[in-house]
């Protein structure tokens, strides 16, 4: 995780000396959340009775960053003194999202359809709490790694990230909304895919792990089922990039936590891997949509890894085809150099019989008469989401922001945020500033 983590020390000390950038300085003064409680003034001579402080709570920071405790900062206007750009990026913030209706949570955050007042457009809204983020640090690292790998990422199977934002209790990200829901509720519905249908979607996931490991350098290392959803057209997308590594220098890894079902053996043995472990997932989801289950199947890693070892030949129902189970047998290859790799051998791949019905060139263009997509979602009204599971859209809207005791701020040791503090008359509540965090796509331009 280093080279996505590393924030420069020189920086983070200057930043922390000097309080923050005046684009985060912004940010915190435009968080209604903040303003609505504080009074803020971002005029230092008219000093407020409520400040925020930057500072080191109990010197988390380290010794080398001089930052006094409840040390008061005051935002200081740029407009005076900077030119105004040409085009001003958006900044974004809570209270431009008008949330509709929830549609799914993971084991780390809350997932809103929300509306954009502004514009009237839908999103999806990702949201986790500071304070999950600041007691777990994998937490931290799968929404940080998730906003980082997004805004790295361009391609019409991979989920669009337009903001990333934060207020004094929570982060966002503000997510292209998947309207078609999870592909695998469609799925549970069919039951099995016919191999037409599947080698539609199989190609599909192909392209978007070809753009993640050729034009990115990330392997994904989460391919399941649920993190395929599909779009208003019915193309598949690819969500969910909490698990996603940037490969490191020397193309290995060893480190990971996962769905056990589909994660390569070298994964699941602890042993260094590459991008060939996505190639086994492929074959892994490959076999759930022809036969309705993963082909290895268990509670944990261990069961997993030993039903993997004591396979000598991969079993496949009768009606699985001798393409489809070509095509199956070679990626789910236990050794990761014998893995047929779709990177390398694109062209074979493209002219394999298993995908004999498919027109790739549309396919990539998306072109959706040349090639139509196989399952088109039932949309009356995009803000039903009437393809989520009802258990979540029923679900009522949590308000926002509710206070949490200071000691959770004060447990860990972290190098990536400052701790910040609102004050009022009365009470003090702490939180954290997350550095290097805020995003805006290009092409958002007021
Ligand atoms: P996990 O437990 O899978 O690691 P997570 O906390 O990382 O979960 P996601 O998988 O990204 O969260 O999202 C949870 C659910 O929210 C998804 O399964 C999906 O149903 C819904 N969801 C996520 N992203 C979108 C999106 N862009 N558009 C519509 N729905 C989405
Ligand atoms: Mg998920």
């Amino acid at each position: 995780m280093t080279e996505i983590f590393s924030f420069d020390d020189e920086e983070l000390a200057t930043h922390v000396q000097t309080g923050l950038t005046l684009e985060e300085k912004e940010e915190l003064e435009d968080s209604p959340n903040l303003l609505s409680t504080l009074n803020f003034s971002t005029n230092p001579k008219k000093r407020s009775d409520s400040v925020i402080s930057v500072g080191s709570i109990n010197n988390r920071l380290g010794t080398s960053y001089e930052v006094g405790i409840q040390q008061p900062y005051f935002a200081v206007s740029s407009k005076e003194s900077e030119p105004i750009p040409a085009a001003k990026k958006l900044k974004p913030k809570v209270s431009d999202f008008e949330p509709l209706k929830v549609l799914g949570r993971g084991a780390y955050g809350k997932v809103i359809l929300v509306r954009e007042t502004r514009s009237g457009k839908l999103y999806a809204q990702k949201q986790l709490k500071k304070a999950s983020m600041v007691v777990e640090a994998k937490n931290y690292e799968r929404t940080v790694n998730e906003r980082t790998i997004l805004e790295r990422v361009n391609h019409p199977n991979i989920v669009k990230l337009f903001y990333a934002f934060q207020d004094f209790d929570k982060v966002y990200l503000i997510l292209e909304y998947l309207e078609g829901g999870e592909l695998f509720t469609h799925l549970a519905e069919q039951n099995i895919l016919s191999e037409r249908i599947a080698s539609f979607y199989v190609a599909e996931i192909i392209l978007a792990l070809r753009h993640l490991h050729l034009n990115v350098g990330v392997v994904y290392r989460d391919l399941k089922p649920e993190n395929c959803m599909l779009n208003r057209k019915g193309y598949l997308v690819l969500t969910d990039f909490g698990l996603s590594k940037v490969s490191t220098r020397d193309g290995k890894s060893n480190t990971l936590t996962g769905t056990p079902q589909y994660m390569a053996p070298e994964i699941l043995q602890e042993q260094p891997y590459d991008y060939a472990v996505d190639w086994w997932s492929l074959g892994a989801v490959c076999y759930d949509l022809l036969t309705g289950s993963p082909p290895f199947t268990g509670s944990g890693k261990k069961q997993v890894l030993n039903k993997i070892v004591a396979t000598k030949t991969l079993k496949t129902p009768h009606y699985v085809s001798q393409d489809a189970r070509d095509i199956l047998v070679k990626l789910l290859r236990k050794s990761p150099l014998k893995r047929l790799n779709c990177d390398e051998n694109f062209e074979t791949i493209k002219n394999h019989r298993f995908f004999r019905h498919l027109d790739w060139e549309a396919l990539i263009r998306q072109d959706d008469i040349a090639q139509p997509p196989p399952i088109i979602p039932v949309v009356t009204n995009p803000e039903l989401a009437e393809n989520f599971d009802a258990d979540f859209t029923s679900m009522p809207i949590s308000p926002p922001g509710s206070p949490y005791d200071a000691p959770v701020f004060s447990r860990r040791e972290e190098s990536s945020f400052i701790p910040i503090t609102k004050t009022t008359d009365k009470t003090s509540v702490e939180s954290v500033y997350f550095k290097n965090f805020s995003y805006t796509t290009e092409g958002y331009l007021e």
